[in-house]
C-alpha cells in the first residue's frame, strides 16, 4: 500500500475547494476582466499549432495570442469525446460526476456551469455553436445559437452571428462569450476546406516533400507504413491528403477567429477582454495507428492547446510548463473575472490557474484524470472493446487503466509520444498511480451530480445530426 488513503480523494477535493472559497491558501484576484471569450476548436491536438512546434504555416493568429499571453504547455482534457469534454469544462467536474458520457446527452440543470455562475453574477451569457448536438451541454447561456440542422456550420457563419450578436448589443452589463467551432473536426468527412487554403497547404507538402513524412514520423509517431496506406473509408483520401485537410481546417479556423477577434476588440474598445482558447480534444490521424477521436486517450488525443490572452497586460506573456487540466477553466475565469463561487464553494474538481498565470508554481501533486467514453453497440460492431479507460497523468509518468485487457505505463519525460508501454517493469510509479486512479474513479461514482448513468439516452433529436457528422458509423 502507498500512503494514500480511501479518502485521498475527497481530501484533495476540500482542500482545491478551500482555496478557490478563500478559506484555504487564499489567492486575491490578480485582474479583472469586463468580459470574457471562450474559444473551443473541436478535434484540434496541439502539436498542430505553430505554437505548440508545428512548422507548417496553419495558425499564425493564434500563435500571436500565444506569443503575448500565457501558452500551456501541457493542458489535459477530461475526455476524447465532444460533449463530455466540453461539460468538464463548463462544469468543472470529470464525466463520471457530470453524467455526460455522450454526445446529444443533456446535463441536468441544477449543476453549476461557468455560464450559469456568470449569469447569476449579472452577465449576459452567449454561446455561438457550430453544431446542434452541443445543446445538452450549453445549460446557463442566455442567448444559445447552434447550427440548427444535422451537419456542421463553417466557422465564417458562426463568427458572422456572433458579431451580429455583439452589433447589437445594448447595456453596460459585461459578458461570457462562448464560441465553438466545429471545422477542424470536418477533415475527416467530405466537407472540404476553403480552396485556397487547401492549396497552401498542398504546395507547402510538396515542398517539404519528405521532410514532411519525417516530421508526422518522428514527432507525431505516426508509423511509416500507415503514412503511406490509402485509407478508403473517406473518397479513397491518402494519409498525406488527409493533413493537408486538416491543417487548412486548422488555417481556415484561424483567420476566422482572427476576424471574430477584431471585430469584438473594436466594438468593445472601453472595456476589458478575457480571451481563453483550447480544444475539446485532439486527433489520432494515425498515431497509435487510429484515424480519429474518442476511443483512445493518448497524448495525440487528450492533450489540448491552451492559451490565456488579453489586449491590456493583464495576462502576462509566459509558457506554463506545469501540468493543467480542463476542469481547472471553470475557477480560473471566474476568479480573472471577479464572479465569486458562491457562499459555500462549489464542489470543483478543478483548481484556479491564477497562480500559474502570475508566474508562481503549483505545489498540487494530483495527476490529471480522464476517462473514456463508453462503447455503444455501433462501436462494439465497428471493434471498440467494452471497457473502462481512465488516465491518471502525473508530471512524469501516465497510467492508462483498461477495465478488459493490459493496463499502460509510460514514461512521460522519455517517451512523450507513449510508445513503450513500461507496464509491469516494476517501478513505483506504477502501483501509486493505479492506486489513486482506483480511488478517485470510485469517490467519483459514489458521489455522481447526476442520476443513475444507466439511464442515460441520446434524444432521439440528435441522432440525425450524430449520424451526419459520421459519429454513428
Ligand atoms: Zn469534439
Amino acid at each position: 500500500m502507498t500512503a494514500v488513503t480511501r479518502a485521498f480523494g475527497a481530501a484533495i477535493l476540500v482542500a482545491i475547494v478551500g482555496s478557490i472559497a478563500g478559506c484555504g491558501p487564499a489567492t486575491e484576484p490578480s485582474a479583472a476582466f469586463d468580459n470574457v471569450v471562450l474559444v473551443t476548436i473541436d478535434t484540434l491536438r496541439a502539436d498542430h499549432l505553430g505554437a505548440y512546434g508545428y512548422p507548417r504555416p496553419v495558425s499564425p493568429f493564434i500563435d500571436s495570442l500565444a506569443a503575448e499571453g500565457a501558452r500551456f504547455e501541457r493542458a489535459i482534457a477530461s475526455s476524447s469525446h465532444t460533449a463530455p469534454s466540453h461539460t468538464s469544462i463548463f462544469t468543472a467536474q470529470h464525466p463520471a460526476r457530470h453524467g455526460v458520457l455522450f454526445n446529444g446527452v443533456r446535463l441536468e440543470p441544477d449543476i453549476p456551469t461557468l455560464a450559469s455562475t456568470f449569469r447569476d453574477a449579472g452577465f449576459e451569457t452567449a454561446a455561438f455553436v457550430s453544431v446542434r448536438f452541443l445543446r445538452g451541454s450549453a445549460r446557463g447561456f442566455d442567448i444559445r445559437n447552434f447550427h440548427s440542422k444535422a451537419g456542421f456550420r463553417p466557422a465564417g457563419r458562426t463568427v458572422d452571428r456572433a458579431l451580429e450578436w455583439l452589433g447589437d448589443r445594448e447595456g453596460e452589463s459585461g459578458f461570457l462569450l462562448w464560441v465553438h467551432f466545429f471545422d477542424v473536426h470536418s477533415s475527416n468527412s467530405k466537407a472540404r476546406p476553403p480552396a485556397d487554403l487547401l492549396e497552401e497547404m498542398r504546395q507547402d507538402s510538396r515542398q517539404r516533400g519528405e521532410e514532411l513524412e519525417r516530421l508526422l514520423v518522428n514527432d507525431q509517431g505516426i508509423p511509416t507504413d500507415f503514412l503511406a496506406q490509402e485509407e478508403q473509408r473517406f473518397e479513397g483520401m491518402g494519409n498525406l491528403e488527409r493533413f493537408d485537410r486538416y491543417d487548412a481546417q486548422i488555417a481556415s479556423v484561424d483567420r476566422e477567429l482572427r476576424r471574430l477577434f477584431e471585430g469584438l476588440e473594436s466594438s468593445t474598445q472601453d472595456s476589458r477582454t478575457l480571451w481563453v482558447v483550447t480544444a475539446d480534444h485532439g486527433e489520432g490521424l494515425g498515431s497509435h495507428r487510429y484515424i480519429g477521436h474518442g476511443r483512445h486517450l493518448y497524448t495525440e488525443q487528450i492533450r489540448v492547446p491552451l492559451i490565456v490572452y488579453s489586449g491590456d497586460g493583464q495576462i502576462e506573456p509566459r509558457t506554463v510548463e506545469q501540468r493543467v487540466q480542463h476542469v481547472d477553466l471553470f475557477p480560473t475565469i471566474a476568479e480573472l473575472a471577479g464572479v465569486a463561487l458562491g457562499p459555500d464553494g462549489l464542489e470543483l474538481e478543478g483548481r484556479s490557474l491564477v497562480p500559474l498565470l502570475d508566474g508562481v508554481a503549483s505545489d498540487s501533486a494530483e495527476p490529471a484524470f480522464a476517462q473514456r467514453r463508453p462503447a455503444d453497440n455501433l462501436r462494439l460492431r465497428g471493434g471498440w472493446p467494452d471497457e473502462l479507460v481512465l488516465v491518471a497523468e502525473a508530471e512524469r509518468f501516465k497510467y492508462i487503466l483498461h477495465s478488459v485487457g493490459e493496463d499502460e505505463l509510460y514514461d512521460l519525460v522519455a517517451d512523450p509520444l507513449e510508445l513503450d508501454n513500461l507496464i509491469g517493469n516494476g517501478r513505483p510509479e506504477e502501483q501509486q498511480l493505479a492506486e489513486w486512479l482506483a480511488r478517485k474513479y470510485q469517490w467519483m461514482v459514489e458521489h455522481p451530480l447526476t442520476g443513475s448513468l444507466d439511464e442515460v439516452q441520446i434524444e432521439s433529436e440528435y441522432v440525425e445530426e450524430l449520424e451526419a457528422l459520421g459519429y454513428l458509423n
